[in-house]
């Protein structure tokens, strides 16, 4: 591994913290600290703030207003920025719909959404999974039938998070049914007020509305729409997949978390002593310590592949694999350093109606919550047993 931050790299890493440390607003980072989804207000905001500055799409090409880092560069920063505390940008515009748009879009379709998914002025939601089609998403159903200038959809999405909230959903659909079943997907880009849409929530097992079913009932779809050709959907989906395995990693996220585990492990008090000061706790944190720094030797030999111009191919999968499972470990000790007041279930729309101080500890509000959320790591962006399949495959042949 050849990885050496240069003078201009570190000059660089110095400008990211200083900037992160005057502009990150105190209750994004407060919330994000809790584990409490941002809010949206607050997250847009903050996302127009990186945008004017322009920082908010690291990964986009400069010609489409990204910032023209190299990989260092931008490894810098995603590492700077979440060891800064700050919550995830969302991801469904930057870091998914925008790079498939300005890949495989029109010249038409890169004007009319690029620039607004920069200013985060829409607000995108993925339909890819259906019920029966998670994990086998190339069986999915929801239909597509041309019909003059447009297509009429009909069918059903489910888990699409945030979609209460969205104007836009990117979508797989099926316009064939008589071939492979990858070959009959198309991808395509739905205004959320057009007639026909249905969005349910669902209630999920931190008792949040994070995610729902969407329903499609004759739903008249521009065919100017649809992402490159008609029946090549699959070539896009997968090529969005791969960005979003990258995200899920997060290792300075749980570098951040784990520092702050360790922070409540000094402050709560067990039996004469703090939680720090028990073998058995602190062995159990050494060992998801251990973890983290392996798994971040392999984020930086990956990094150090690609910049000598190697194409990876599983590696995303291995790093979703690992980063999921270290970050719902560090959560479930979390939740085991707080005692009982760890049982202590104050999920935010409780939190928000009452008019007193969390029960226990200031951060305990959220824990929980975000402690079951986290059990849901190893599900999205494709499971983790799937990703093991695709390791077997690409990897161990
Ligand atoms: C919090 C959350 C947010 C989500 N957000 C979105 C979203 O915004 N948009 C969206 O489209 N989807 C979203 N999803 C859906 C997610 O992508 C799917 O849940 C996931 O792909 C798994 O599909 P499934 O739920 O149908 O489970 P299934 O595919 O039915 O899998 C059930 C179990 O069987 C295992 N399994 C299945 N097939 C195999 C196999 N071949 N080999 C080994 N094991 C297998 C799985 O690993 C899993 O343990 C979200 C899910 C969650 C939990």
């Amino acid at each position: 591994m050849d990885l050496q931050f240069s003078d201009k790299d570190l000059a660089f890493q110095e400008e990211v913290r200083s900037f992160l440390k005057e502009n990150l607003p105190a209750n994004l980072l407060d919330r994000s600290d809790r584990g409490l989804h941002p809010l949206k207000d607050e997250i847009v905001a903050w996302q127009k703030v990186l945008h004017e500055k322009g920082w908010v799409a690291p990964n986009w090409p400069v010609e489409h207003g990204g910032p023209g880092w190299s990989l260092t560069q931008k490894y810098i920063y995603n590492r700077e920025y979440f060891l800064s505390g700050a919550p995830q940008t969302i991801a469904f515009g930057l870091n998914m719909v925008g790079p498939v748009i300005y890949t495989f879009g029109t010249e038409e379709q890169k004007a009319d959404y690029l620039q607004d998914i920069l200013e985060s002025n829409v607000w995108w939601c993925q339909g890819y999974s259906e019920p029966g089609s998670g994990s086998d998403l190339a069986s999915l159903r929801t239909r597509a039938v041309r019909d003059g200038d447009d297509y009429i959809i009909n069918g059903q999405k489910i888990w699409t998070s945030w979609a209460q909230h969205a104007d836009m959903m990117f979508c797989l659909v099926r316009t064939d049914t008589e071939c492979k079943p990858q070959e009959g997907i198309s991808f395509i880009l739905i205004d959320m007020k057009t007639p026909g849409i249905e969005v349910r929530p669902i209630i999920g097992l931190d008792k949040e509305h994070s995610l729902n079913e969407v329903f499609f009932t004759d739903v008249r779809v521009p065919a100017r729409n649809l992402i490159g050709e008609e029946n090549r959907g699959w070539t896009y989906a997968k090529f969005l997949l791969g960005n979003e395995r990258h995200i899920i990693a997060r290792v300075a996220r749980s570098q951040y978390q784990l520092a702050r585990l360790k922070e409540i492990a000094r402050t709560e008090r067990r039996g004469a002593g703090y939680l720090i000061d028990d073998a058995d706790f602190r062995r159990r944190i050494a060992k998801v310590e251990v973890d983290l720094i392996a798994l971040e030797a392999m984020e930086l030999r990956y990094l150090s592949q690609e910049i000598a111009g190697r194409k990876l191919t599983a590696e995303p999968s291995v790093l979703k694999i690992n980063g999921a499972e270290i970050a719902q470990l560090i959560k479930t000790l979390t939740i085991e350093a707080l005692g009982s007041h760890g049982m202590a279930y104050e999920p935010d729309p409780v939190f928000q109606r009452r008019n007193d101080r969390p029960i226990g500890p200031d951060y305990l509000h959220g824990a929980m919550a975000d402690h079951l959320y986290q059990r849901a790591a190893t599900i999205y962006g494709g499971t983790n047993e799937i990703q093991r399949n695709i390791i077997a495959k690409l990897i161990l042949g």
